[in-house]
């Protein structure tokens, strides 16, 4: 079954570079093969020319189109059932300065052990049933798991209280080379390049959704809790300076009571001559 592209396409055009057969083209813009040119399949949209997909067959052991595809809008066509000897010839018959052995890469024979190519999010990729059994094969799945931001990203004093000072860390799915992007920049939808080897990295809904939930996560737990310090400050704050305030008055009643317990005893004295003028 060919691949196809679903009209919640967003038009990112990370997927595009991605095809080993150039099969997926903007929307309005003609196909060709060979040198012989056919009509855009969509206007609006990305489009998948069936006769040029193999479902990566030959390549990858999944979908290269539906691992980078932020919206998850690279889907299997059911009404285009292939198995995978066709895609297989398929992709010698474009291909024809290649040889592709019988094991090669194949998300059939990756469906057949039982494990499932994962997605740039680490999510499954969207598949069909395997036709039939294949030798299983050793080729690992590249995946561009999101890290979990706040903990494998380094602390700053701007980074305290504010998640936009963080880079993400990121794995790109082509060289498998750690890099980051900027938090602030961190959108389902937007490609991004790795430095290493250009590759894209384009965070889809799940993966976008993961990194938000995990600064969020985060970052409203240490607000509240630094808030809920600062009300216990201020509350133990003014209760110190009450206690003062209190303290200082206490003692200012307590002069005055010296004052009255220490009058000297004894006749009224008038002073005279040059003291008089004091009193
Ligand atoms: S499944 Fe593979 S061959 Fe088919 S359009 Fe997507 S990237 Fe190209
Ligand atoms: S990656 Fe997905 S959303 Fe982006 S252009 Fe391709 S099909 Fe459309």
């Amino acid at each position: 079954m060919a691949t196809t592209i679903t009209s919640e396409c967003i038009n990112c055009g990370a997927c595009e570079p991605e095809c080993p057969n150039t099969a997926i083209y903007a929307g309005g813009v003609p196909w060709e093969l060979n040198g012989a040119p056919g009509p855009a399949i969509a206007q609006d949209i990305y489009y998948i020319v069936p006769s040029k997909c193999t479902e990566c067959v030959g390549f990858h052991d999944h979908e290269a189109c539906a691992a980078v595809c932020p919206v998850d809008c690279c889907i299997p066509d059911p009404a285009n059932l292939e198995s995978e000897g066709v895609l297989l010839a398929r992709a010698r018959e474009l291909h024809p300065e290649t040889t592709f052995p019988d094991d090669a890469p194949s998300r059939f024979r990756k469906e057949a052990t039982g494990a499932e190519a994962p997605a740039a999010n680490g999510a499954a990729v969207a598949s069909a049933p395997a036709p039939k059994p294949a030798p299983a094969t050793t080729a690992a799945p590249k995946a561009a798991a999101v890290a979990p931001a706040a903990s494998a990203a380094t602390s700053t004093t701007s980074a305290e209280f504010n998640p936009l000072a963080w880079e993400v860390p990121v794995i790109c799915k082509d060289c498998n080379e750690p890099w980051t992007i900027p938090y602030r920049l961190f959108e389902k939808g937007v490609v991004f390049h790795c430095p290493s080897c250009s590759g894209s990295y384009v965070p889809k809904t799940a993966m976008y959704r993961a990194v938000k939930e995990t600064f969020e996560g985060f970052y409203s737990r240490r607000r509240a809790e630094r808030e809920a310090f600062e009300r216990k400050r201020a509350r133990e704050a003014a209760a110190f300076e009450a206690k003062q305030a209190a303290e200082m008055e206490a003692f200012k009643q307590k002069l005055e009571a010296l004052a009255h317990s220490m009058k000297p005893a004894g006749k009224l004295v008038r002073p005279t001559g040059i003291a008089s003028m004091f009193t």
